[in-house]
């Protein structure tokens, strides 16, 4: 078993969807996918709560952005899949709906509520890209990580995952999944505390998603593909000059995930 995750840079257009839903399926034969939101869609929702705050004037644009977002890439995918993907995406916008309507009414935006409404980017991407892969003709079903039932330290946008208690519930839930053929696919960046409430692991931290699940199922492999060719000698986007390392032991990844480099957990 593998664990693939793929995140909001890789994950643009509805070709990205296609692209990447054929590649898994060449990689490895029981795969588990974990997604981060579609590009940007994080940030959107980050930017648009609190006019929402302000004024509930200010919900339906952001709802209906996330909507035309998220069914431009499907149409981009196949316009076939106009109908399933209404079908799973709808319920997912009806929730956060209510949520904005309450963050409005109560003008109250707090860690807790922002956790949760900032959760719908990854729902809604990981739906998407279940569907991707059943379109080439291999069953994947989507798993929000609060009910897969990812436990964390209840730390409101920067928590902690409790890697055993988590580790029994992905297990009891994945291995039966991945052993009858079917790909889950997982949303990355939050789990849920002992009351249920959303809890965001920080931004980027769908990447440390993705190593407490491989950690979970045991996996032989956790690959974490990104937009650039390997692991660089500095952000290439704030270096020109990075350059890709030829290669890197696992005592120096470990250094470097210690000292706080991200990707590495
Ligand atoms: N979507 C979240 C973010 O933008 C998590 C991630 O991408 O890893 O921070
Ligand atoms: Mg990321």
């Amino acid at each position: 078993m593998k664990v693939m995750k793929f995140g909001g840079s890789s994950l643009r257009t509805g070709k990205d969807l296609e692209r990447i839903a054929k590649l898994i399926l060449q990689l490895d034969d029981e795969p588990v996918i974990v997604v981060s939101a579609l590009q940007g869609v994080t940030d959107h929702i980050l930017k648009a709560l609190p006019a929402i705050k302000e004024s509930e004037s200010n919900v339906q644009a952001l709802v209906d952005h996330l909507r035309e977002r998220h069914m431009t890439t499907v149409h981009e995918l196949d316009p076939a899949l106009g109908e399933p993907a209404r079908a799973v995406l709808d319920p997912a916008f009806e929730k956060l709906e209510r949520l904005l309507y309450g963050i409005a009414y109560t003008e109250e935006l707090t860690p807790k509520t922002q956790d949760l409404a900032v959760s719908f980017g990854e729902r809604l991407s990981a739906r998407l890209m279940a569907l991707a892969i059943q379109r080439e003709g291999t069953p994947s079903e989507h798993w929000d990580a609060d009910e897969l039932g990812i436990l964390t330290d209840g730390n409101f946008g920067m928590a902690t995952a409790r890697l055993e208690e988590s580790a029994k519930n992905v297990r009891a839930h994945l291995e039966p999944q991945v052993k009858e053929g079917i790909i889950p696919v997982v949303t990355g960046f939050f789990g849920r505390d002992d009351d249920g409430h959303v809890t965001t692991f920080g931004r980027g931290g769908s990447d440390y998603s993705a190593a407490v699940l491989a950690r979970a199922l045991g996996a032989e492999a956790l690959e974490v593909w990104k937009d650039v060719d390997g692991f660089l000698t500095a952000d290439p986007e704030k270096i020109d000059k990075a350059r890709p390392l030829p290669y890197m032991t696992y005592d120096e990844a470990a250094e470097l995930a210690y000292l706080g480099a991200k990707v590495l957990h």
